[in-house]
């Protein structure tokens, strides 16, 4: 048994429409598998990796089980972090567009818990929350285990790894014993074993790993490269295939680090994500990566599992990963919805025997390529060019411009000058360097402010002299810029002066959304601190 027809499985009308509009044409085979047993009210322990669709194999025998006429809480899914308790609500309350009466609310950390409270009263049946927050919940009784039918644990390797054992054993305790109990992990190292022995009743083991590799829809190929040749050979890639959205993958957080530093020297949107960042910092990485401001995300395996963005267009194994079921997580990022997408993994000496045993274990086709020469990425950029003037052609609405090429047809040049020499304009390299050259300038300056690590400091042209005090200055930033007050920093009030610290990923907005704006009815100036040395000078 492979994939079943969502027909097949015997769900109840309001699901089938549902999972039509959502686009789903069969179901997953993790969901053909686990959909039966939980419907029959089994304890399941799921194993898939990423992007099979775990959600819905879970969401849906949820949906059909709840009973909507009580309003009791009856299911509860732990997930390790905010941004995917949000995603697997919004997730679910896509599946229950038809059922009535059914209320399903995200809980975490984060969100202001009285507006909580107030959801939670109303009546709740289904929650989806970090172990955190549905602790802190449990504790202030606002909300009730008794009626609890159902506890999915979510990407329940990435939750321990994150430390969230006590936090999962004490929910468990607390819930009826005749719960269900539905645990669901890319990985299965033993203490998820441990786990599951201890808390689920006779469970359905179900396991579906190297399968759903979805490899016809990836091309992978690996570059033979040197060490040192890995970024211009990364930048080249991503000017060739003109990528929008990479997902790139270091082995350690120094080396993600690293790599950012080097993407946005060159003039990329380049952000890290690993384990260091705060809740707030990643949440924000993210959803500046899924609206695309962010082109290339920097990541380790443990940082970027359970993420799920559309559209990414490559995944780059900047380093070989160590594991090669690694390999098979990594890449799975791409080639999304029946999109295709690319994998290319840069392999430097003995890393090809690791790559050798990708490709056994794996079992696809990693072809060797050869790295694009510059005159390849021109070529690729050339056409794209082309692509676009005959789209642009095409559109139609060039009354205006075509008026502005009879005004210089008319001083005796050709059409065809006329073109070449716009072609010229636009093709040319020297602006391009000129703007990566403002990008590099720009990020140096918020190096060196004086700020603690992390952070960077601003000056502000008011201080006491003026009455200001901190909460106007951080009422101000929060106001304009809308980041959190309690993102802000260390604030230094002098008499004509102040210092102000924010995190250094959001000191360009605040640079950008102070401009111009006043506090407590002063128009201010606000700009990076100078490094210590030039500032004894210039302050
Ligand atoms: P996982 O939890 O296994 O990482 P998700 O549940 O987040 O995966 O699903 C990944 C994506 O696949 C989501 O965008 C989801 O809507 C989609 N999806 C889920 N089931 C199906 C299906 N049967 N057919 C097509 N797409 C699906
Ligand atoms: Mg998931």
């Amino acid at each position: 048994m492979e994939k079943l027809r969502f027909e097949d499985l015997n769900l109840s009308k309001e699901i089938q429409k549902a999972v039509m509009e959502m686009g789903f044409e069969e179901a997953t085979p993790i969901q053909s598998q686990s959909i039966p047993y939980l419907l029959e009210g089994r304890d399941v322990i799921g194993q898939a990796q990423t992007g099979t669709g775990k959600t819905a194999a879970f969401g849906i025998p949820i949906l059909e089980m709840i009973d909507p006429l009580s309003r009791m809480l009856q299911a509860a899914i732990v997930c390790p972090t905010r941004e995917l308790a949000i995603q697997v609500a919004e997730e679910i309350k896509k599946l229950a567009k038809y059922k009535r009466g059914i209320e399903i609310l995200p809980i975490y950390g984060g969100q202001p818990i009285d507006r909580q409270f107030i959801a939670l009263k109303r009546g709740v049946q289904i929650i989806i929350g970090t172990p955190g927050r549905i602790m802190d919940h449990m504790k202030r009784r606002t909300l009730k285990m008794e009626g609890l039918k159902m506890v999915v644990l979510d990407e329940a390797d990435e939750m321990l790894d994150m430390g969230f054992r006590d936090d999962i054993e004490a929910i468990l305790k607390q819930t009826p014993k005749e719960r269900q109990t539905i645990l669901f992990s890319a990985t299965m190292p033993k203490a998820i074993l441990e786990l599951t022995k201890r808390y689920q009743n006779n469970p359905q083991m179900i396991k579906l790993v190297h399968k759903e590799m979805t490899a016809p829809k990836i091309e992978q190929v690996y570059y033979e490269v040197k060490e040192h040749a890995k970024a211009d050979t990364f930048s080249r890639l991503i000017d060739a295939y003109n990528l929008k959205l990479s997902l790139a993958f270091c082995n350690t957080k120094k080396r993600v680090d690293e790599l950012v530093e080097t993407l946005k020297a060159r003039g990329y949107q380049a952000e890290g994500l690993h384990g260091d960042l705060s809740q707030y910092q990643r949440d924000r990485v993210m959803s500046r990566f899924r609206k695309g401001v962010i082109e290339i995300l920097v990541a380790t395996d443990v940082a970027a599992r359970g993420i799920d963005v559309e559209d990414i267009e490559a995944v780059f194994n900047y380093d070989v990963p160590q594991d090669e079921e690694y390999y098979i997580h990594r890449i799975g990022r791409t080639g999304r919805a029946g999109k295709t997408g690319r994998a290319f993994t840069f392999v430097v000496g003995r890393d090809i025997y690791k790559m050798k045993d990708i490709q056994k274990y794996t079992n696809a086709k990693i072809k060797l390529a050869k790295v694009p020469s510059v005159s390849d990425v021109a070529e690729v950029k050339t056409t794209i060019l082309l692509d676009k003037i005959k789209g642009a052609i095409e559109e139609g609405h060039l009354g205006k411009y075509v008026s502005l090429v009879e005004r210089i047809v008319e001083e005796e040049y050709t059409s065809l000058d006329i073109a070449a020499a716009l072609l010229k304009l636009s093709m040319d390299e020297k602006p391009e360097k000129a703007k990566e050259g403002m990008r590099q300038d720009s990020d140096d300056e918020l190096k060196d402010t004086g700020a603690k690590h992390g952070m960077v400091r601003f000056f502000i042209n008011i201080g006491s002299e003026q009455r200001i005090q901190a909460k106007d200055i951080v009422g101000t930033i929060a106001n304009v810029t809308g980041i959190p007050g309690k993102a802000i920093g260390a604030i230094d009030i002098f008499d004509a002066y102040t210092f102000v610290e924010v995190p250094k990923e959001l000191a360009k907005d605040v640079q950008r959304g102070m401009k111009d704006t006043k506090i407590k009815g002063r128009r201010i100036n606000m700009e990076i601190a100078k490094p210590k040395s030039s500032r004894d000078r210039d302050y």
